[in-house]
């Protein structure tokens, strides 16, 4: 009966997807024969049994050999998914997405039923749920909750080689919770050849390494270095479609902006071509909504060349079949913690030797490729790094330092870390969560910084959450933060950027953007939460929607939590208050007309043409900020305009603003004074902690 049911399922879904003539069985059949063709299944009982055998296996395989689909239908079959659920984790929410779909797919049955996925803010899956992909940062914080992960029989830390963050500070965890649950498999894979550092990891681990079958690649170095990869990539990619040898192409570049810009000038390249032929092209990026990122695994119509222009997703966490030509910038974008500016900064980094040849790998999966680096052989024998540096040894920590504290992991530095994080990393993050008030002067988390650990967002927003419940506006606050945990909601098509603008402008709250975006909900809200308002507005419904659903999630957490949830109506001095509370670090002064300049380290910043403060003819004295973009200049994103004197009474706790009977002036003068004091106590007592810790 059960397989009657599956049945079914398949073949509805086969309609729903429109497969045309394709039948439920048909689809199923080919599905299951395409499987089998597959590299891992010529050793699927071989791997059973050394996994049966082993509570730590290291498992090695070419990408596009099966792991990440495979590997947990396998365990499901071998009677695994009876003691738990088996889970595997993944670097990037769109892989965790779109391989839950596929699998869902195999299996004929309906997404987030037997096969699920969740992703922050986001859970597909149900109670019936037996394979569950996810990210590894959903898996970090379940582990808060239930320290050992009694609900899963296995864990598959899926695409280790990447060292994301959260992957590594599972390492760390992991290797203790198998130690203590000896009915727990832990299965860690990984695309590159070299597993001994894990395997060694986790004291000698089991490793195996699925045969896989690889076909030459050419290699072609540009002769020069090239000045614009995304003219050099159109060019490239003209001129491989112009010639007769068939086959895909996948294009990587650094990100989303890049992506775009090359899709739109070759499809006008190829426009003025008369006699060239048609060309399907696909961008995929993690903010692409996720039906155009299904696009890319679909056979074009009339069996068009395809051409796919990709993020590093498509090194190894996505495999497009039938890709012959590989055409690599030889960049990607990375989170690195810049000093400079005391916070992460997303930027275009060269990549390194490792992932080049990865991207080159991707060309001689079905058959012998061609791979064209835009950039030297000199350049990738002295330039390119051989592997990245872990994101652990490269980014702002207070968020994993916020977690682990939680976890009742007291000293960090004594953490097992497989690359332990530099030194300064970990004191800056202490630093950081002491200035808001989640650790004490010892280091220990505060009742605030719990608090603050319940809240999947970063530390500040958090804190906004917790000050907005002191002072009566959580309602408010929590759309704010909603606001800001989903990509830009304004739309400004091409063609229509003046419309676009003054509507925008209409929204606009002088002094805040933050405020902005509370504004743009409500109205939303008043208009019954229509689609129709928002395009008429320029603004992106589905944006919309999800940050109503981040909305009622955080509010399940407040209420959990035993928050009220209420608004302060239009006292938006309130608000701006509790926005001021959050981003001390994100303090900027007026110096000179129109330039700021960070609080702390001094370092000058602006504002973005599109804040709200822009233009409009003031400029206030303090102002605190989202983010920092970092493109021409530095500029401040999402502003918001304080009185400084919020700034002195919020600030850390050791400072406080006396209040005196005083005229209200002398009281301002007064409170300036005493922030510049804050300011000069703020750097000492950096220094202080630094000291402190290295004791
Ligand atoms: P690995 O994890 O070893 O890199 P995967 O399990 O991701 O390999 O992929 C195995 C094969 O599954 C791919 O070669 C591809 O043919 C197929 N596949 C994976 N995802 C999809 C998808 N979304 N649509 C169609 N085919 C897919
Ligand atoms: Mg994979």
């Amino acid at each position: 009966a059960g397989q009657e049911t599956d049945f079914k399922a398949g073949q509805k879904y086969a309609r729903h997807i429109g497969a045309g003539e394709i039948t439920g069985e048909a689809r199923h059949r080919s599905i299951q024969h395409q499987r089998r063709s597959l590299p891992v299944f010529a050793v699927r009982q071989e791997l059973l049994n050394v996994i049966r055998e082993n509570s730590v296996v290291i498992i090695v395989g070419e990408t596009g050999s099966g792991k990440t689909t495979q590997l947990t239908q396998y365990l499901s079959e071998d009677g695994y998914s009876r003691y738990g659920m088996i889970g595997c984790t993944q670097p990037r929410r769109v892989a965790a997405m779109s391989v839950a779909k596929r699998v869902s797919d195999e299996m004929a049955t309906a997404l987030g039923d037997k096969v699920g996925y969740a992703i922050r803010f986001e859970d597909c899956t149900s109670k019936d749920t037996i394979i569950k992909y996810m990210t590894d940062g959903i898996l970090l914080r379940e582990s808060l909750r239930e320290g050992d992960l009694d609900r899963y029989s296995v864990i598959i830390m899926d695409e280790a080689h990447e060292r994301s963050l959260s992957t590594d500070v599972l390492f760390g965890l992991l290797r203790e919770v198998v130690a203590r649950r000896h009915d727990l498999k832990l299965i860690v894979t990984s695309a590159t050849m070299d597993c001994s550092k894990f395997s060694a990891f986790f004291g000698n681990a089991a490793t195996f390494q699925i045969p896989g079958r690889t076909f030459p690649v050419e290699v072609m170095h540009a002769k020069n270095p090239v000045e614009d990869y995304v003219d050099a990539a159109v060019k490239q990619v003209m001129q491989i479609h112009l010639q007769p040898k068939s086959g895909d192409i996948l294009v990587f570049m650094p990100g989303q902006e890049d992506i775009e810009v090359t899709c739109e000038v070759l499809k006008e390249r190829l426009a003025e071509i008369e006699s060239a032929p048609p060309l399907s092209i696909l961008p995929i990026y993690s903010q692409l909504p996720s039906d155009l990122q299904a696009k890319i695994f679909q056979r074009s119509e009339g069996g068009l060349r395809k051409c796919v222009v990709a993020t590093n997703i498509a090194e190894t966490s996505l495999t497009v079949d039938g890709i012959v030509f590989v055409v690599d910038s030889g960049y990607c974008k990375l989170k690195v913690y810049n000093p400079r500016i005391g916070m992460d900064a997303l930027q275009v980094y060269p990549v390194s030797r490792a992932n080049a040849d990865q991207r080159q790998g991707r060309a001689g999966r079905t058959g012998p490729g061609q791979c064209y680096r835009l950039y030297t052989r000199r350049q990738y024998l002295d330039e390119l790094l051989s592997t990245g540096v872990p994101e652990i040894q490269r980014t702002n920590l207070a968020n994993t330092v916020l977690l682990l504290k939680s976890l009742g992991v007291q000293d960090l530095l004594a953490f097992h870390f497989m690359d332990p994080p530099p030194q300064d990393n970990i004191l800056n993050s202490l630093y950081q969560l002491w200035i808001l008030g989640a650790l004490d002067h010892t280091g220990r988390l505060t009742a605030l910084g719990r608090q603050m650990a319940e809240f999947p967002l970063d530390p500040p927003q958090c804190q906004m959450l917790i000050v907005a419940s002191q002072l009566n506006c959580t309602a408010d606050i929590l759309i704010i933060v909603s606001m800001l945990s989903v990509p830009s909601i304004f739309y400004r098509p091409k063609g229509r950027e003046e419309d676009s603008d003054s509507a925008r402008e209409k929204f606009q709250v002088p002094e805040s953007d933050h405020l902005t975006y509370l504004n743009v909900y409500n109205q939303w809200k008043a208009n019954g939460y229509s689609s129709s308002w928002c395009n008429d507005h320029f603004i992106h419904a589905k944006a919309m929607r999800k940050v109503r659903e981040v909305r009622s999630q955080l509010e399940e957490i407040l209420k959990q939590q035993k928050m009220d949830v209420v608004s302060c109506g239009t006292d938006w001095d309130i608000v701006r208050k509790c926005i001021c509370s959050a981003y001390f670090h994100q303090a900027a002064r007026l110096k000179g007309i129109g330039e700021y300049v960070n609080c702390r380290t001094g370092m000058p910043c602006h504002l973005h043409p599109t804040s709200a403060l822009f233009g409009m003819g003031f400029t206030p004295d303090y102002v605190v900020y989202h983010e920092l973009v970092m493109t021409a200049k530095e500029y401040m994103q999402c502003v918001t305009a304080v009185d400084g004197h919020w700034l002195a009474e919020l600030g850390p706790m050791f400072f406080s603003v006396k209040e005196t009977g005083r005229s209200g002036r002398a009281k301002r003068r007064q409170a300036m004074q005493h922030l510049h004091e804050m300011e000069h106590q703020m750097k000492e007592a950096e220094e202080e902690m630094k000291a402190r810790a290295q004791e």
